[in-house]
């Protein structure tokens, strides 16, 4: 038998929330199986997660940082997001490689323009796609199947040919560059297809006809390997995990402490979206008509591309709302990031408001937190339909346009929308209460999946024995 636990891999992670966590996750998961792993940061980012990493390396687990002597903006602007110029790394990053070859090296969708110099060294590269299975064949299929110049509506429902089963989007709900066929990202294709294959966050329960998809019959190779939000055990990894919160950790525990079990939705819309003032004020609207309990994230308020000025970055709270949501303690509003894993195990949160990105609808499915669905962009609006359709654990509020990086906000989301989608989440209903049972039976699965001799653990160890096997070989 093949001894495992000296294959170096190396992580590249992309800056920024949804990129950049589930990446040191799967980092810290290989070298808790064993690998070396080496976390391929610049110094500002590393910050984000130096702490965590350091807890790693004292409990003995064998992973570090290599910070590349460059520096890019770790970004939330959504105008900015993947397109930032990453090119600066290229040569700090080749000195690394070059002097210290590794086994492999574990790269971001969005750090393309890595790829040839990664080739040009014969280092297996595998890639790090950020999102499940579900997408990935929705979005292959569409590409293959659908012409979507000759889809005469924007808003008529159209079904994806092919899959499982029968999953319904608009062509209002795709990405543009899907909308367009000439700009469908062939690159992207090329960069995985030429890869050793693809890490996927997500585990074979949640999507197994997708999982086998995936790999039968678009002929990937594939390791799925999560969820990997669940090596965070301790209260200290789950509240260093991204960026510090901005909130009073124990006194937001105290006040969850004090509700009713499942009283409390969580809304959040994910590290890189955001809203307008006049989004938020239906937001605010529809959760206080909605009569609900709730912990609301605000992140970083968008200005209006025309009225930079004029905006008062707290015009959208109504009138007398955030007096009335203390007073009646009803609400608690976090401006800026919240320890999302912590508030969203806590037993007091009964639903999840997200905008469906990947890592929020994993991070709610492993909590047992059944979801109201706000799709904006990225693949949202395909997770909605695994979470909703497919799944049958969620609620739609009923967004309906895709949102292109750096566009002008197109669609606001009325209060009476909010209201009736947080209500039928919340209240105690049969619906309600088989969504919640389904949502803790997947969350077990997960936690399964994860433990020794489960899916994602075999498919972990099945990389690194497939890793050292190659050494051994000498095919590196
Ligand atoms: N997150 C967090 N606190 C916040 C906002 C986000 O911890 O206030 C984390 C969240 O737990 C998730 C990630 O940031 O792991 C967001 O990733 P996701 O794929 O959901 O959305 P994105 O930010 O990429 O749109």
């Amino acid at each position: 038998a093949l001894e495992i636990g000296s294959v170096k891999m190396f992580f590249f992670p992309f800056v920024g929330g949804g990129h950049q966590i589930p990446m040191i996750d799967t980092a810290r998961v290989f070298a808790s199986h064993g690998a070396t792993s080496t976390i391929i940061a610049t110094p500002s980012h590393a910050l984000n997660f130096q702490k965590l990493v350091t807890r790693d390396q004292n409990s003995g687990i064998p992973i570090t940082i290599h910070t590349l002597p460059a520096e890019i903006p770790d970004t939330t602007d959504v105008t900015a997001g993947p397109f930032i110029d990453t090119t600066v790394l290229l040569q700090p990053l080749k000195t690394f490689l070059l002097s210290h070859p590794p086994d492999c090296i574990v790269i971001d969708m969005f750090h393309r323009w890595a790829g040839d110099l990664v080739d040009e060294l014969q280092i297996p590269r595998i890639i790090f796609t950020g999102s499940g299975c579900f997408h990935r064949c929705v979005l292959e299929n569409i590409r293959k199947y659908i012409d979507i110049e000759s889809l005469s509506s924007d808003y008529e429902p159209f079904v994806v040919p092919n899959l499982p089963h029968n999953v319904e989007l608009t062509k209002s709900q795709l990405p543009v560059f899907a909308r367009n066929p000439s700009k469908f990202p062939d690159r992207m294709k090329d960069f995985e297809d030429k890869s050793f294959g693809t890490i996927i966050n997500s585990f074979y329960e949640l999507e197994p006809e997708y999982a086998d998809y995936t790999t039968k019959e678009l002929g990937k190779k594939a390791w799925i390997v999560g969820p990997v939000s669940l090596c965070n055990r301790s209260v200290e990894d789950k509240t260093q995990r991204g960026k510090l919160s901005t909130i009073d950790e124990q006194g937001c525990l105290k006040w969850l402490n004090s509700k009713e079990p499942h009283s409390v939705i969580y809304v959040s819309f994910g590290s890189l979206v955001q809203l307008p003032p006049k989004q938020l004020k239906e937001i605010a609207y529809g959760l206080e008509a909605s009569g609900k309990s709730f912990v609301w994230v605000v992140g970083k308020i968008r200005k209006s591309e025309k009225n930079k000025e004029e905006e008062d970055e707290e015009s959208w709270l109504p009138e007398g709302f955030e007096e009335r949501m203390k007073e009646s303690n009803r609400g608690l509003i976090v401006r800026g990031w919240a320890p999302q894993l912590l508030i969203l195990e806590h037993g007091a949160i009964g639903g999840f408001l997200t905008h469906c990105g990947w890592n929020s609808t994993l991070e709610g499915v492993c909590a047992g937190v059944p979801m109201v669905t706000w799709p904006l962009t990225a693949e949202q609006f395909s997770n909605e339909k695994l979470v909703t359709d497919v799944l049958g654990i969620g609620v739609q509020v009923g967004s309906r346009e895709w949102l292109g990086f750096g566009e002008e906000w197109k669609e606001v989301v009325g209060r009476e929308k909010v209201e009736i989608a947080v209500k039928k989440l919340m209240e105690e209903s049969d619906e309600a209460a088989e969504m919640r049972v389904r949502v803790k039976k997947i969350a077990e699965s997960g936690r399964r999946a994860v433990e020794e001799g489960g899916t994602s653990y075999q498919d972990v160890d099945a990389l690194i024995r497939e890793l050292k096997e190659r050494k051994v070989n000498g095919h590196v």
